[in-house]
């Protein structure tokens, strides 16, 4: 029997976000914004009001999923902010992103703080937007009426997170939160650099270095050695096998850790990990010494490194590619200066190309790449109808064309301070043609995108 649909979208290539699914050719329909139905490309049973007919030179995929950008706004506004960033999103072919709780004012650690972002988000968002919340000392008993309100889950850091209003949690904070969000049924996500370490590290002269500084990028990543990420990694590896709560490590730079994480999941412990493009592409060894664009904590390591990251994405040890845009002005910056430079990269617009470059290098096809950066960062989320390409889900889609290339030009990037990206002049494969958010193509003179809320168990 015939089926009537609003828009059809007829893929000689597409990939649904499950990485055990290769390739394959599909028909999509969509009613209301949501897919209805999924068929072979041959199947006549999908009669559309609208058909979209894709060329073979084209990949639909599900709409990617950016769990970690840091908005700024409010508060931070000349720095990022959500008219800037999801227009970058969808450009970049995200369709939903998650708002880290710092980095604005004030910083997401309470109810009345939530609102404002939410106030703040409302009505110039072009892709769909929710919200983590912070954990701080002192307010644990904000965590049940956040997660009442609808966040996705909690944030903490364990050394110092550069924001004067999202100070560290010690271990025992660590463990009493993850108490709490095991019981909220939601995510505690780690920023996992251990305070402890990093204490002789930045003291004058850089301890690790010896007695005299090492100039440039090999200075920096001296003071912030892999045993940092090590040491902490261990440390909420330990809190979540003694609470049964659920940590995800963000940015996991150290390769080190890859095992450690292995073995506890193995062990039952609830922990996941992420891993970002700055990661899976740049090298320590190609950094030079007045490129401050790609100050990032923790850094950017050697290129052994990078090739153990892309290895623990292959065996399933790290889930998810995010971007971690972390964006500032264009002197924050601070040209060659280490010490002053704003530690954070910003390439959210970018995420795609440059994870998709690296990885057809290395064998891996879309359909990992789908499910690295669509359905595991929507799973982590709990944002159940985001992520796949299937019957139920929202139709949030976004058609590449992975064989053509383009040369990264900050006129065409659409976050606040496109000078602050490192990679301008850089050869990138796969461009974004389309982004569709809830069955429309993403209009920049029309933001459609809405506040997410996710629903307390
Ligand atoms: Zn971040």
């Amino acid at each position: 029997m015939n089926q009537a649909v609003d828009l059809l979208i007829r893929a000689p290539r597409a990939v649904t976000g499950d990485a055990t699914e290769s390739e394959r050719p599909l028909a999509v329909g969509v009613i209301d914004g949501r897919i209805v139905a999924v068929e072979p490309l041959d199947a006549t049973t999908l009669v559309g009001h609208t058909t979209l007919e894709l060329d073979k030179d084209v990949v639909l995929l599900p709409g990617l999923v950016d769990s970690h950008v840091h908005v700024c706004e409010p508060g931070h506004t000349d720095w990022e902010g959500f008219a800037s960033a999801t227009r970058a999103a969808a450009a970049g072919g995200i369709t939903t992103l998650v708002d880290m709780p710092l980095d604005s004012v004030p910083v997401t650690v309470s109810v009345d703080a939530l609102r404002a972002k939410q106030r703040a988000a409302q009505g110039q968002a072009h892709v769909d937007v929710a919200f983590w919340a912070g954990v701080i000392p002192g307010n644990t008993p904000d965590l049940e009426s956040l997660a009442a309100a609808g966040v996705a889950g909690f944030k903490c850091f364990l050394a110092d997170s550069g924001s004067p209003g999202f100070p560290p949690v010690d271990t025992r904070q660590l463990t009493e939160a993850l108490h709490v969000t095991a019981r909220l049924g939601l995510p505690l996500l780690v920023h996992a650099e251990s305070a402890s370490a990093s204490a002789p590290a930045s003291a004058p002269a850089s301890a690790s270095a010896g007695s005299t500084a090492t100039p440039g990028y090999a200075g920096y990543l001296a003071s912030r050695p892999r045993g940092l990420e090590n040491l902490a990694v261990a440390e909420v590896i330990e809190a979540a096998r003694a609470t049964g709560g659920h940590a995800h490590i963000v940015h996991l730079s150290s390769s080190d850790a890859l095992p450690m994480i292995a073995s506890a999941r193995c062990e039952g412990v609830r922990i996941t990990a992420e891993t970002c493009p700055h990661y899976l592409t740049l090298t320590a060894e190609e950094i030079g010494d007045g490129q401050t664009t790609a100050k990032c904590s923790p850094p950017v390591r050697e290129a052994a490194n990078r090739e153990l990251l892309w290895t623990g994405l292959r065996d399933d040890v790290l889930d998810q590619i995010v971007s971690d845009h972390s964006p500032c002005t264009t002197p924050m910056k601070a040209a060659g200066d280490w010490d002053r430079a704003w530690g954070g990269i910003s390439s959210l617009q970018l995420g795609l190309p440059l994870t998709w470059t690296q990885a057809r290098r290395r064998g891996l096809g879309l359909a990992r790449v789908a499910a690295w950066m669509a359905a595991a960062p929507a799973r982590l989320a709990g944002l159940t109808a985001k992520g796949r390409i299937a019957p139920g889900y929202d139709a949030d889609l976004c058609v590449l064309a992975p064989d053509q290339s383009f040369t990264v030009d900050p006129a065409r990037l659409h976050h606040k301070h496109p000078a602050t990206t490192p990679y301008t002049g850089r050869t990138l494969d796969g461009v974004v043609h389309t982004t569709i958010l809830r069955g429309q193509v993403i209009d920049p003179g029309q933001p459609r995108g809405e506040l997410l809320i996710r629903e307390p168990k």
